[in-house]
């Protein structure tokens, strides 16, 4: 059709005059960009401008669709395609590209048994049904069925105990009411932790098998009309996702340590440490809440209770469950897409932008939200490339495969490539989804100052106001004291749970992780076959607009990187930042050591028995021995001499004449 095409030919060309108008009004002085010069940062700003021009909403949504269309988890045929398709995409864009293989350890499911054999007996469904509101729900010989990655096989039978969220407090409260886990199986919610906690934590205690169900309190009815009405999770929608021990490793079970290379020495799967210790299964609430009726025992604490239309008991009692769970223990190839753009000044410093491409069903929101605003950013620059322009340094573009088992692409490459990666990267920026509301940065502190002028020049287009702007009046609301005095909103430290880890948490690299979030519905569908693109386009981001958002954010942030005369690090918010976390620890020592003290004390006193109530036959808790004094001194020594070098790199940084 010409007329669509001649429209938007015609909006461009007036867009372009827009612009030029913009441009040639009564100069704004803006800050220098750290990093440049006053004319550097000019350059660096109008073509950001000029990238900016590039950028289509409608290749978003093609590509989501394209990229959605089917189940693409690590090991499937449509995962290949998937990465064929983007590499096509970086080659016809002038990137040097080639795709990376590893050959890795993935469990899925043979046999999926779960039954109640008293006090009545019930099967679990264990299935998602394809809704007609939903094109892609029905793929069913495509889909993974809902299940743990990393589970164990196993074949048990055992009473129910409900352990809430199943993290070591839990455990304790279950202790002061006589409740044992050892033979028996835990039902947990999702929640309160990462999912793999659960499963250890059980078997720590002793339980021989481990449940975790969605409760509607957490991302179903409680928050909204289930889907397709509402956005939230339905009775049958179950949460898939990886129970590997991945505090202990991320990656490759087999491979600790190394790239999964042909070649590379592998562990037996019998002495993999990362599978779990007993079988693992995820069930959605319409599976849960037969069992969790029939549960005897005591009332669950207050806080303990879900939304469900029941009284939740903690069991042991008549409800019994026999678990069955066996597994193909496969190994498959993994597919990651690397596209280099060579810099010309200092190709061997690289700025390094990664987002994964595997789901764990058709995965539009988680990751395909987040890798389409990458391609697209690629893609504008690759047009910046075509009108004469290069990169100072290196620019790599990353779209790993297998981040959903357990950050299984992005490990492998890091760690086969971790020398040349340690002498030369010089930041690891990821995304992982993207939804509608606030700018999410979290990374390496030695970035906050940086992150802070980008997100003073990143418009939110709900509210066209900064998305600075916009971060410090939800601080300011939220009564964040330090919103009105201080120059730069604080970035959070990062955890885990993304492909940045090996680089950040193995590598030493400086990392960031950016997205933006907090009111599109996507909670609901998380690794659920309802992860869709119809459900993305009417509930999580349906214009796009915050696709082309976090495009004008990657964008930016890897340009200025890549162009800047010296790299825009800053070591005085660092410093503050850790001042400020060598405080908190000194104060949970002391904390501790009070907060044990007057528990031993309140144990001594007999305070416990004065109050519990006797019908409830509750146990006094254990004392616990004292904490000892640590010494922070050679911490807070380290401190002052960081503060003293941070100064002085920031003396020299305003006037090189004093360095
Ligand atoms: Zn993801």
């Amino acid at each position: 059709m010409v007329r669509p095409k001649f429209f938007q030919s015609l909006m461009l060309f007036l867009a372009s005059i827009c612009m030029v108008t913009a441009q040639s009004g009564p100069a704004v002085q803006q800050p220098d960009l750290r990093g440049f010069d006053r004319a550097g940062s000019d350059r660096e700003r109008s073509l950001e401008k000029q990238f900016d021009t590039y950028l289509r909403k409608e290749n978003l949504r093609d590509w989501m669709k394209r990229l959605s269309a089917r189940p693409h988890h690590l090991g499937s045929p449509y995962d290949k395609d998937n990465a064929d398709f983007i590499a096509a995409l970086f080659r016809s864009w002038g990137y040097d590209t080639n795709i990376e293989r590893f050959d890795v350890l993935f469990p899925t499911p043979k046999t999926r048994l779960l039954e109640m054999t008293a006090p009545s007996q019930f099967k679990a469904k264990l299935d998602e049904p394809s809704l007609k509101e939903d094109a892609t729900s029905g793929q069913k010989n495509e889909q993974l069925p809902t299940y743990n990655a990393y589970s164990i096989d196993g074949d048990v039978t055992g009473q129910l105990v409900y352990v809430n969220y199943g993290v070591p407090q839990d455990y304790e409260e279950l202790e002061r009411r006589g409740i044992d886990v050892r033979g028996k199986i835990v039902i947990a919610r999702y929640g309160g932790s990462w999912r793999g906690i659960k499963p250890k934590v059980a078997a720590e205690h002793g339980a021989v098998g481990c449940l975790i169900y969605s409760d509607p309190r957490d991302d179903g009815y409680f928050s909204g009309d289930v889907y397709p009405k509402g956005a939230w999770r339905p009775e049958d929608g179950a949460q898939r996702g990886s129970v590997a021990d991945m505090p202990l490793f991320p990656g490759d079970p087999l491979t600790p340590g190394i790239g999964a290379t042909p070649n590379a020495q592998r562990l037996a799967i019998k002495d993999a440490p990362t599978l779990t210790k007993i079988p693992v299964l995820p069930i959605s609430y319409g599976d849960a809440l037969p069992m969790l009726k029939a549960m005897e025992g005591p009332v669950a604490p207050a806080a303990w209770r879900g939304a469900l239309p029941i009284t939740y008991h903690l069991g042991p009692g008549k409800a019994t469950v026999h678990l069955k769970l066996e597994f193909n223990f496969n190994t498959v190839p993994a597919y990651d897409v690397i596209a280099r753009l060579a810099g010309s000044e200092r190709p061997d410093e690289w700025i390094i932008r990664g987002n994964h491409h595997d789901g764990w069903v058709n995965g539009a929101a988680d990751p395909i939200s987040g890798l389409v605003p990458m391609l697209e950013e690629a893609r504008a620059v690759g047009e910046l490339v075509k009108t004469g322009w290069r990169p100072k340094r290196t620019m790599i573009y990353a779209v790993w495969d297998g981040e959903e088992p357990g950050l299984i692409g992005s490990t492998e490459w890091a760690e086969t490539h971790a020398e040349e990666l340690q002498s030369k990267a010089v930041l690891y920026l990821n995304s992982d989804g993207n939804s509608r509301g606030f700018l999410n940065v979290g990374g390496s502190h030695t970035l906050e100052r940086f992150v802070n002028e980008l997100a003073r020049d990143i418009v939110d287009p709900e509210k066209e106001i900064s998305a600075s702007d916009r971060l410090r009046a939800r601080a300011i609301l939220n009564g964040d004291s330090e919103a009105r005095q201080r120059s730069d909103l604080r970035i959070a430290a990062l955890g885990s749970g993304s492909d940045y880890t090996p680089f950040l948490q193995h590598l030493g690299i400086a990392s960031l992780n950016v997205g933006f979030g907090g009111e599109g519905e996507g909670d609901g569908v998380y690794h659920s076959v309802y992860d869709s693109f119809d459900h993305f386009t009417r509930f999580v981001d349906p214009t796009f607009d915050y696709g082309i958002a976090l495009a004008h954010t990657g964008g930016r942030a890897v340009l200025r990187f890549a162009n800047a005369v010296y790299l825009p690090f800053e070591f005085s918010n660092f410093t503050d930042t850790v001042g400020r976390y060598v405080n908190e620890v000194t104060k949970l020592a002391t904390d501790e050591r009070d907060a044990i003290g007057e528990k031993n004390r309140r144990i001594r006193e007999k305070t416990y028995d004065a109050v519990d109530d006797p019908l409830l036959k509750l146990s006094v808790p254990k004392p616990e021995a004292p904490a000892p004094f640590l010494n922070f001194a050679p911490l807070q020594n380290a401190i002052a001499r960081l503060k003293e070098s941070s100064d002085k790199y920031d003396a020299a940084m305003r006037d090189p004449a004093t360095a």
